[in-house]
């Protein structure tokens, strides 16, 4: 089976780059109903922090990337966090210090890096890669550099950690990002001296900003859960960072989680480095915002009603529901989507915020008997009853029905664009439609 690890080391939140390696981890072990295994790099005692170790849990939640063994689950082959596995790191340097290829400076353990070796891999991206020992570890002139693999302070190095972790919890894959490919070379030597087989590598692309910058700050957030309060859903996210590097080919981009296990293939990564497109973020985050379930919708745009200080309680699921599928296709975020529907629940949302035409005593007294007729006539109270009718009182009456909609719309929602306006008196209901035209005098 094939056994893939996400290794973040627990010094700050899980950025971007971090989820998009996860991201692609996960997808392979789903897609070859693998395992993936999550483990803690926190050799570097002074940034380490538990709560770092757990808004990086929480984001992988938050992304859906669930794991089979880690920190906090167990499993086979723990424990999982670097900081209690030293006495694994140590008993393996003893042995390269017995076998003469390591020695000892300082209270520090180096591997001594031998001459004249090839060292090749085969990257699944990048093809095949090769280096001779000399050039693998190389001091600012040129000369061989050994490798430090446990430090004064007893702290494994990173190259020497992940080599002994990788093999002992059976890793076969690493897929890691592409400013790694430079480590590998050195990790290849480890696995030689320890007498043990390599497991498959893959790096993925760098990704850049818009600017084809390395991403960082200055193109916006950079944490996942900033993601999360800026309104983006945990499937366009996903479903986002999936497309970086990757596509499934055909010109397919909304993919759901399934779609995309199923789909994935590490073959079809890109080397090319991958930009970070926020309006395309926005246009796959509003696809997936459109397809939701309509609960599932409701339940996701609720506290965002409630920060905006509406008051979602008031009405039933149903409605909600509705209001958000009337207006689903138009929100990018969940936060605009909720934006946009606070006239469906707060007359106030239309009176502070009128953005409609003015309405003249003129037109209001030309408007108001087909108001009449409509709220007390037309039955039933459905948009397309609402719009016949209103189409037959305007002909009649030598006005175009857009004469009588659109100030119908600024008084219903105070917006001058809205979906179709019967369908929002629909759902308001003639009473709320009432109240709202007489406010308006209309
Ligand atoms: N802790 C390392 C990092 O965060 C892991 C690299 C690897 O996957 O080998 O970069």
């Amino acid at each position: 089976t094939v056994r893939v690890r996400f290794a973040p080391s627990p010094t700050g939140s899980l950025h971007i780059g971090g989820a998009h390696t996860a991201l692609f981890n996960w997808l392979w072990a789903r897609h070859n109903g693998g395992r993936f295994v999550l483990r803690i790099e926190d050799t570097d005692r002074e940034r380490s922090t538990q709560a770092f170790e757990e808004t990086i849990l929480d984001g992988m939640r938050w992304m859906g990337l669930d794991w089979d063994e880690g920190p906090d689950v167990g499993g086979a082959f723990g424990p999982y966090r670097q900081s209690e596995r030293l006495d694994l790191y140590r008993s393996h340097a003893e042995e390269l210090l017995n076998q003469g290829v390591a020695y000892e400076e300082d209270g520090a353990v180096l591997y001594r890096i031998p001459a004249g070796l090839r060292l090749g891999f085969e990257d699944r991206v990048y093809g095949h890669i090769e280096v001779d020992s000399a050039k693998a570890s190389v001091n600012q002139d040129g000369s061989i550099k050994d490798i430090v693999i446990l430090k004064r302070d007893g702290m494994p190095t990173y190259n020497y950690a992940v080599v002994v972790d990788d093999h002992t919890m059976g890793i076969n894959w690493v897929i890691r990002g592409e400013d790694h490919v430079i480590n590998t070379p050195k990790q290849l030597l480890l696995y030689r001296a320890l007498g043990w087989e390599p497991p498959s590598f893959a790096h993925l692309p760098m990704i850049l900003g818009k600017d084809k910058k390395k991403l960082s700050k200055r193109h916006g957030a950079t944490s996942v859960f900033e993601y999360h309060d800026l309104g983006y859903l945990p499937d366009g996210v996903f479903n986002f960072l999936a497309l970086l590097g990757w596509s499934p080919g055909e010109d397919q981009e909304i993919l759901s989680r399934e779609e995309a296990v199923t789909l994935f293939d590490l073959g079809r990564v890109t080397k090319r480095a991958a930009v970070f497109d926020l309006d395309k973020l926005n246009h796959v985050n509003q696809e997936h915002l459109k397809r939701m379930e309509p609960h599932r919708r409701l339940a996701t745009i609720r506290p965002f009603w409630t920060e905006l200080g509406l008051d979602p309680d008031r009405f039933e699921d149903v409605y909600l529901e509705k209001a958000l599928t009337l207006l689903a296709g138009r929100g990018q975020t969940t936060r605009q989507l909720a934006e946009y529907t606070d006239y469906l629940l707060s007359f106030d949302a239309v009176t502070t915020r009128y953005e409609g035409g003015d309405l003249t005593e003129e037109t209001r007294s030309r408007l108001r008997p087909f108001y009449d007729a409509w709220l007390t006539g037309c039955r039933p109270w459905e948009g397309e009853t609402m719009e016949a009718f209103a189409r037959t009182w305007s002909e009649e009456k030598g006005l175009s029905l857009k004469e009588i909609a659109m100030p119908l719309r600024w008084a219903l929602t105070g917006r001058k664009v809205s979906p179709g306006v019967f369908e929002v008196a629909q759902l308001l209901g003639p009473e709320e439609c009432r109240r709202r035209l007489e406010h308006y005098g209309l």
